[in-house]
């Protein structure tokens, strides 16, 4: 059911209404008819989004803003005051890679985002995304969620939207325009970017020409690039190179999606990888990346065969081989066969006196299986995560099944930096916050100073660490005490809190 929107709580309108009649009536604002909220955070240790070493600091916020962050802040009379000794207090995890866009409607709430204190989701990755743009975005504003949201523009989605069925094939000039006018009107609806999937069935079979020119369209919009490059295996650094060049050439912003290195012919190679993106950043390519910290992916057994053939053994040989072997390959559902799951393709190939190929085309055979598949190596995820230039990103959402859609946020805070010391928490939460609020133009959001928007997280630095696994990827996480999205206190202790019907997320959009 839609319900009616909130008014708007900014403070600073407020405070213009005072100035305006202050100067017109010449007499003091009545205080008490202004339905000001004020919560000031005693006691808790800041992290402020930038980066800079953790201080102790109260946070006042007003309504939706907050007023000051300092040891002299203290809360006025009247104040709600809120307790943060032992936490730490951060802005708002900022999610650059989400795929919640069809979920918000049913799942507003969106508690498996916000248990990691994520209080904004970017949607529309990989290509697709929801469209019309401002028809969602107009959804979204009449039916908020508790998270606030922004919008990719999907290639593949305007290349559908052009091409039809008819997409096996690189597009022609009348296309292109067609397409480029499309992106140009999801960037006016509010969009902050265009997104790619390279790797997918659609957007695969785009040119790089065919990109560069939308991209064109969305740097018109001062949006940004953000590509699922074309191979994440065995190719790539060609498919980095060509991201790296659509930016070139289009003069735009790109944000490489969920780095990584998925194949065994590419493992241990982050520092070329590294040292390809370096080298484009020094010419002036604005060039980042996200990053998820899993080594493993979660899909169907027959994605590990490029080529399709799933019956054709050097072509499954060949794809076990790419993945570290069938010891990587960890059965998770297999209708036909339930005692194979939780048990490795190799395991049950050698319990069996089959071989691992053998094995994979008889499952296939008997329907087919659900995977986790372990393809990347940590000392590769490590290295783009020292990298300054790599954020943050889930590649998760709601209800998705796999460990990030419920545990990326609180993982990296618990294991990376505090179990494995790969990170400093200032360092991981400036990645969560103030780098993709900067990345994609997000107005007084991902810092806490005076004036940005009270988007924060409360968090238990010694306890806050995912409780998600790949047999129950939806497990909420631990320790991230309290979340407030413009102001309002939308989880605390675990939980949901339970009068927040209000839904505080808002739409963001690229200024234009
Ligand atoms: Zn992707």
């Amino acid at each position: 059911m839609a319900r009616p929107p909130r008014p708007s709580t900014d403070f600073s309108a407020v405070l213009a209404a005072f100035a305006f009649f202050g100067l017109f009536l010449a007499a003091p604002a009545p205080r008490a008819q202004v339905n000001t909220a004020a919560i000031t955070i005693v006691g808790g240790e800041l992290a402020d989004g930038t980066g800079a070493a953790v201080r102790r600091a109260n946070v006042r916020i007003v309504n939706d803003r907050i007023v000051g962050a300092g040891r002299d802040v203290k809360p006025l009379a009247g104040d709600t005051v809120v307790d943060a000794t032992g936490l730490v207090v951060a802005p708002g995890f900022i999610d650059i890679h989400n795929h919640s866009a069809n979920e918000l409607a049913s799942e507003p709430a969106a508690s498996s985002q916000v248990a990691q204190g994520i209080t904004t989701v970017v949607l529309g990755p990989d290509g697709g995304s929801p469209w019309p743009i401002g028809e969602y975005l107009d959804e979204r504003r009449r039916s908020p969620a508790s998270v606030n949201v922004a919008v990719m523009v999907g290639h593949a989605t305007v290349r559908r939207l052009v091409m039809r069925d008819d997409y096996k094939r690189t597009a022609t000039d009348a296309e292109l325009a067609r397409m480029t006018a499309l992106v140009e009107q999801g960037m006016r609806d509010g969009a902050v970017g265009l997104s790619s999937g390279l790797e997918y069935e659609v957007g695969g079979y785009a040119d790089t020409r065919e990109l560069v020119e939308l991209g064109k369209a969305a740097a018109r919009f001062h949006g940004v690039y953000m590509s699922h490059i074309r191979d994440e295996a065995d190719k790539s650094f060609e498919a980095l190179r060509e991201a790296i060049a659509i930016g070139e050439q289009a003069r735009i912003p790109v944000q490489i999606s969920h780095i990584k290195l998925g194949t065994v012919g590419v493992w241990h190679k982050a520092a070329d990888a590294i040292a390809l993106i370096e080298n484009a950043r020094k010419r002036g390519v604005d060039v980042t990346a996200d990053c998820y910290p899993y080594n493993a992916w979660s899909s169907t057994i027959t994605v590990l065969v490029p080529d399709k053939r799933y019956d054709h053994p050097p072509s499954v040989e060949k794809a076990l081989a790419d993945v570290g072997g069938a010891g990587n390959v960890l059965i998770v559902r297999h209708a036909a066969h339930p005692d194979y799951e939780f048990k490795t393709l190799d395991a049950v190939a050698r319990s069996r006196g089959v071989t691992p190929v053998e094995q994979f085309i008889q499952i296939v055979k008997d329907g087919g299986a659900g995977v986790v598949c372990t393809s990347m190596v940590d000392a590769d995820i490590q290295a783009f995560y020292r990298q300054p230039w790599v954020m943050v990103g889930s590649d998760g959402g709601i209800g998705v099944r796999h460990p990030r859609g419920a545990g990326t946020f609180p993982k990296v805070l618990g294991r990376y930096v505090r179990e494995l010391h790969w990170l400093t928490l200032p360092e991981a939460i400036r990645k969560m916050t103030s780098m993709p609020a900067e990345r994609l133009q997000l107005r007084d959001r991902g810092r806490v100073a005076a004036g940005a928007i009270a988007d924060l997280v409360l968090l238990n630095p010694s306890a806050v660490v995912d409780r998600s696994t790949f047999s129950d990827p939806t497990a909420l996480p631990v320790g991230i005490e309290k979340v407030f999205v413009a102001g309002e206190l939308v989880w605390d202790s675990g939980k949901p809190v339970a009068s927040s019907q209000k839904r505080p997320g808002r739409v963001m959009a690229t200024p234009n």
